[in-house]
């Protein structure tokens, strides 16, 4: 895939080579000695440190690439450590070692994430050398440098003018059929091009516009550019194209009729068509919810459970209302190939998934190995960065997966 086009969604990947510098803490010396001379012999200026406060002042001085922390310290424990590092907005990616076992190591490698802090991965003890460098060579250019532009927070104001003036867009991102690797159709995601370039990300407006009476003049808006652009309409096989509907949408009774008409007007059949919804706290009409989730199946289209598995979104609802698709949320999908916790879920997602009849879809597909384990699963589709991030529409004839199949 090309990196070049302004079209596509990229990381901002800086040039530059890596430095190589890991600096160890752990209160077993001679195991601390071990690993530095590992990763030495690979060429990696090393350091190793007993102590959490001199660790602490080192990352500082020294500015390591990798910190590697055991989680049981002499008078201290790794999560401290974690803590410190992220109020001190460490840069460094953050190697997890223990011999503690899968659970704690996954908990422990959670915490570094959600502090903020740059996961690389977790190493179980004893580990080889080659465990070692296998984990700090999948420190890449793109992984390491990846920064989302900073977007300044967004007002009513703003999306109102924006809404006026016609500015928000869709991008597509694709999903392939695991078995055989071949394009099904792309998920349509809102953007708001700045003019500087840049792209206010939907977590930034799409909860404000819901919360300030705006979502449904967004969300029309939305659709009417992806209908108008949807990508590969002239594809060997007809591609399914879904589209986001926020639990508020669902109260304007018009909605389906309106959806309907546009698809008749850009000659979509409405069962190309797959409505994600996201259960939220907001469905506080249970028999509204139904009636609604049911009109548009009538109308003909399809209805996806987004984001299954996290927040709202229960077994009561997947048995209940009219969906006829089952997205495994991202979470999980994102560390299937090193937590075995969150294949169990996945296994068990993709299982429940398929026993009610669903087409059941991974979304956050990082890694060639995820996307084997779930067709392992026989998880029916796949969505994500591995396969392809979301695109412009003219973006999409450079993507390299049209005329390739996914293998792994
Ligand atoms: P979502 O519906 O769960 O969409 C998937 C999000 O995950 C997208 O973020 C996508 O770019 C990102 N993603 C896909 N694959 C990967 C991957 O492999 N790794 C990682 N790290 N991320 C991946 P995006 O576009 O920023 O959208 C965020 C959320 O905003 C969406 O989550 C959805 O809830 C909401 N949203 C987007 N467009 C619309 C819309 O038109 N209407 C409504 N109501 N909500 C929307
Ligand atoms: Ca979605
Ligand atoms: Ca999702």
């Amino acid at each position: 895939m090309s990196t070049s086009t302004a079209n596509m969604e990229v990381a901002v990947v800086d040039k530059t080579e890596i430095p190589r510098r890991l600096l160890v803490l752990d209160d077993e010396n001679d195991v601390a000695a071990t690993i530095c001379m590992m990763a030495a012999a690979a060429d990696y200026d090393t350091a190793h440190i007993d102590d959490a406060d001199i660790f602490l002042e080192k990352v500082i001085s020294w500015t390591p690439t990798y910190v590697a922390v055991d989680l049981r310290l002499a008078d201290r424990d790794g999560i401290e450590v974690i803590r410190k590092l992220a109020e001190m907005e460490c840069k460094a990616a953050v190697i997890i070692m223990s011999g503690l076992g899968g659970r704690i190591l996954e908990s422990s490698a959670r915490a570094v994430s959600e502090n903020g802090l740059r996961l690389l991965g977790t190493l179980s003890k004893p580990f080889s050398r080659a465990q070692l460098l296998e984990l700090l060579a999948t420190d890449t250019h793109e992984t390491h440098s990846i920064r989302r532009s900073p977007t300044p927070p967004v007002s009513h104001e703003q999306i109102s003018d924006a809404l006026k003036a016609s500015a928000f867009i869709a991008h597509f991102q694709p999903k392939i059929s695991c078995l055989t690797g071949e394009l099904v159709g792309f998920e349509c995601l809102a953007r708001w091009p700045q003019q500087n370039g840049t792209m206010v990300p939907p977590d930034q407006f799409i909860g404000l516009a819901e919360q300030t009476g705006l979502i449904d003049m967004l969300t029309r808006q939305v659709y009417d550019y992806a209908l108008a652009n949807l990508p590969l309409r002239n594809h060997a096989s007809p591609l399914k194209y879904a589209l986001n509907l926020s639990p508020i949408n669902l109260k304007d009774t018009n909605f389906p009729h309106w959806l309907r008409n546009k698809c008749r007007e850009h000659s979509v059949k409405p069962s190309q068509i797959i409505l994600e919804v996201t259960e939220t706290a907001s469905m506080d009409n249970p028999l509204a919810l139904l009636e609604h989730l049911t009109q548009f199946r009538i109308h003909g289209f399809q209805l996806s459970i987004d984001d299954f598995g996290v927040g709202y979104s229960s077994l009561v609802q997947l048995a209940r209302l009219p969906f006829s698709e089952l997205k495994v949320d991202q979470m999980f999908v994102k560390t299937l190939s090193r937590s075995q916790e969150s294949r169990k879920i996945v296994t068990a997602v993709v299982g429940l998934g398929k026993s009610m009849g669903l087409n059941v879809v991974a979304e956050g597909v990082e890694e060639a190995s995820a996307l084997g384990l779930l067709r392992e699963l026989e998880c029916d589709e796949a969505q994500g960065y591995f396969i392809g991030r979301p695109m412009a529409p003219v973006a999409i004839k450079d993507w390299n997966g049209v005329p390739q199949k996914w293998t792994c």
